[in-house]
């Protein structure tokens, strides 16, 4: 079935989806052809990307869009359901060591108006409860909820308080006065240790103050008797630590495939792919279990790609550290279209991407890694991080990709390109991506262009 790489539409997958079964491809449960998302989803956004040809990419692809269906099912089997909302990465850890719960970020309603074209009229129906354009567009996530067509309504709601953006926060506390009740939990801004104060080492080589850290302990703590209770089973410790070993098993595949796409002189998978692969670390799509399938799949594309010495985006192509997710997926089949390949990312969860230390009470290593957040600290340490992995993976160019209305903050273009340009000597943009792009792709590639010509102008 190992067939040169490239990259096919929606109507090239057709035919390619037929080979596939021809040659007896094995599908999983939640398989079929692409092109059902559209029919079935309405996904018109999948008409106009191109997408990677293997059948690990369809496996990804599949897994990605039917994460509402197979919430749907799971509750038909009397599992319970948590909405996890803007902590990207932690509570997840915690509702998956419990059998029979499944977590899901609503806050994921973020790229529906792209994914349906905005077909789905998301953005407008925020508008009429007071949530317009000044709000970035997680505020899909408003209208998902009040007409419950897009996940299914919550058996428990949590959403994390204190270092959370203003967007995130208007909007929870707007849901929650429209009759969807919401446990708080408070994750305090990360700072520096002061002289004196006991320091506690973070994943990702941050640190905080041990105060913060038993601030962050307790409330986890008070989330995981309320999960216990929702799940008839205590969340002990024996059962989060077996729940973390899970959680570490899906990141350190993640991790081999950053290590192997981003690090190869070639790429042998191309970004958008691993833009959704990266976001599987996060709450594991809803199946921590075929979370780690898919990702062992693409790994072993990728390895075999590269086995055979064929890659996807060519070794000329300029390496680009991409910060921020984009609104509209169809920028990062541009980037590349326009001579660019991604070779890090920092896509806002970062600390998602870090091993939970498995040497420390669990409650304590979750702790630590849900304030090693990159959106909890300061723009200044996210930056530091930035240029560190811009080092280790030899970016050429960075892109700081600007979210429409974004308030989390307002000078992180400027602070990150600043250390860019100091520490590294690289040259950068920063660019906004609306959830459709179309109408900007003049400007966008013109401003990208330019980026990648200078980068290409310095090897010389
Ligand atoms: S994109 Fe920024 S402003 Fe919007 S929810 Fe995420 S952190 Fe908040």
């Amino acid at each position: 079935m190992s067939t040169a790489p490239t990259k096919l539409t929606l109507d090239e997958w057709d035919a390619r989806y037929a080979e596939l079964r021809r040659s007896g491809l094995l599908e999983t449960f939640y398989g079929g052809p692409l092109r059902r998302h559209v029919l079935q989803e309405s996904d018109f956004r999948l008409r106009h990307l191109r997408f990677d040809n293997s059948a690990a990419s369809l496996r990804l692809w599949n897994f990605l869009l039917t994460e509402n269906e197979r919430l749907a099912q799971a509750r038909a089997q009397g599992n319970k359901i948590v909405g996890t909302m803007k902590d990207l990465g932690t509570v997840p850890v915690m509702a998956y060591s419990l059998a029979g719960v499944r977590a899901f970020y609503p806050d994921g309603a973020w790229w529906t108006p792209c994914l349906m074209e905005c077909s789905d009229g998301l953005l407008q129906q925020a508008e009429t409860f007071g949530i317009d354009a000044s709000f970035c567009p997680v505020r899909a996530m408003l209208s998902a909820f009040l007409n419950g067509e897009h996940f299914p309504r919550p058996d428990l709601l949590i959403c994390s308080t204190g270092a959370v953006c203003d967007d995130f926060s208007a909007i929870a506390q707007r849901l929650e006065k429209m009759g969807f009740p919401i446990v708080w939990w408070e994750m305090p801004r990360r700072r520096d240790p002061e002289p004196g104060e006991t320091a506690c080492a973070l994943p990702g080589g941050s640190k905080a103050p041990q105060i913060q850290v038993e601030c962050v302990r307790e409330e986890l703590a008070r989330l995981g008797g309320m999960l216990g209770e929702l799940a008839g089973q205590p969340l002990d410790s024996d059962t989060l630590a077996e729940g973390i070993r899970q959680a570490n098993d899906v990141r350190r595949l993640l991790a081999a495939l950053r290590l192997l796409v981003y690090g190869s002189p070639g790429a042998p998978l191309p970004a958008l792919e691993m833009l959704v692969a990266e976001m599987l670390a996060i709450h594991f799509c809803s199946d921590r279990g075929e979370a780690s399938g898919v990702l062992r799949a693409l790994l072993a594309e990728a390895q075999e790609r590269l086995r055979r010495g064929q890659c996807i985006i060519p070794e000329e192509a300029v390496r680009v550290f991409w910060v921020n997710p984009v609104a509209d997926l169809r920028a990062m089949n541009l980037l590349e279209e326009w001579g660019g390949r991604i070779c890090g990312s920092d896509y806002m969860f970062g600390h998602a991407l870090e091993l939970i230390p498995e040497d420390l009470p669990p409650l304590e290593a979750l702790a630590r890694t849900a304030l090693a957040d990159p959106m909890v600290g300061s723009t200044l340490d996210r930056a530091r991080r930035i240029v560190a992995d811009c080092r280790a993976y030899r970016a050429e160019a960075v892109v700081v990709s600007r979210i429409p209305g974004a308030s989390h903050c307002a000078r992180e273009g400027a602070i990150i390109r600043q250390l860019v340009r100091e520490e590294l000597g690289l040259p950068s943009i920063e660019l906004e991506v609306p959830p459709i792009c179309d109408a900007l792709l003049p400007t966008l590639s013109s401003r990208v262009q330019g980026l990648l010509e200078t980068a290409r102008a310095r090897r010389s």
